[in-house]
């Protein structure tokens, strides 16, 4: 079997981006390669393992998984089934941190950080940030602070805990997480059963996480220093009428490149 046949035959049951990322796994290749030689052959080899990933793919595990890597922010991160597979609904938080954030010293959180997605995005972006990823489960965090070495971006330090309960005396500029937010009887949630479920299920219709780190996060923020949460499309009323019971101020909403409303952010004034 030749690349390009491998390719016709895989996209006849599956997408044919996936059909050509797992291909260009396979032959540890990039995806351009895979059309820049058609007619190279597939060992006996590759093309087991092609058939292979490519059924599990057929069966509906995400490709992220199959190939172990997902680009975010134009890294390439590992990712395993302890990590949430980073989204691109996430890069608009990032860009709103960005925005938001002076590219001066400044103390940065990044909460429930999986393969590190947000951590590691701000690390690139600013050498000059010092920033805290957190991750209740130590495997994850591992997976993380491996994307971190591997990517050189030595200025995070990984601290394993529950919220803001990791990082008891620290005064942060900012707080950024993206928490678990969907609803245990959310229907959604049949299409996302390989990826851990404690990164993406909330009790309270999703909400619960939302509310803990609004609260959590007055105790370690700075004075004006500010919160960025990403949630549901469908959450932000909820998550800002807290917010502003709280106390925050100057909340705003971070909408996603569909136009989705897919974060909030607000300031902590004391
Ligand atoms: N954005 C993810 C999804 O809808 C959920 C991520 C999360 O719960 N934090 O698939």
């Amino acid at each position: 079997m030749n690349v390009r046949q491998a390719l016709v035959y895989a996209s006849q049951w599956v997408d044919k981006l996936d059909a050509e990322l797992l291909l260009g796994h396979c032959l540890r290749v990039a995806r351009p390669h895979v059309y820049a030689w058609p007619e190279q052959l597939l060992t006996p080899l590759q093309q087991q393992q092609f058939i292979d990933l490519f059924e599990q793919r057929q069966a509906g595990k995400p490709v992220a998984y199959l190939t172990g890597c997902k680009e975010f922010w134009s890294l390439s991160l590992q990712v395993d089934e302890h990590t949430l597979i980073p989204r691109p609904d996430t890069e608009s938080i990032v860009e709103l941190a960005l925005r938001k954030l002076p590219r001066t010293v400044q103390t940065i959180v990044d909460l429930g950080t999986g393969s590190g997605a947000i951590a590691l995005a701000l690390a690139f972006e600013c050498r000059l940030w010092s920033i805290f990823a957190t991750d209740l489960h130590l495997a994850t965090l591992q997976r993380a602070k491996a994307n971190a070495q591997r990517l050189g971006l030595n200025q995070v330090q990984f601290v394993a805990g529950d919220w803001l309960t990791a990082l008891n005396y620290l005064q942060a500029d900012a707080i950024i997480a993206n928490p678990p937010y969907i609803a245990a009887d959310d229907v959604h949630l049949a299409a996302l059963c390989y990826e851990p479920q404690a990164a993406l299920v909330a009790a309270d219709q999703g909400l619960a996480d939302l509310f803990t780190l609004i609260e959590q996060a007055k105790m370690q923020l700075k004075q004006g220093g500010f919160l960025l949460l990403e949630h549901g499309f469908d959450q932000s009323a909820s998550v800002q009428a807290k917010m502003r019971q709280a106390g925050y101020q100057s909340i705003e909403t971070c909408y996603d490149l569909t136009g989705h409303a897919r974060g909030s952010f607000a300031r902590y004034m004391r």
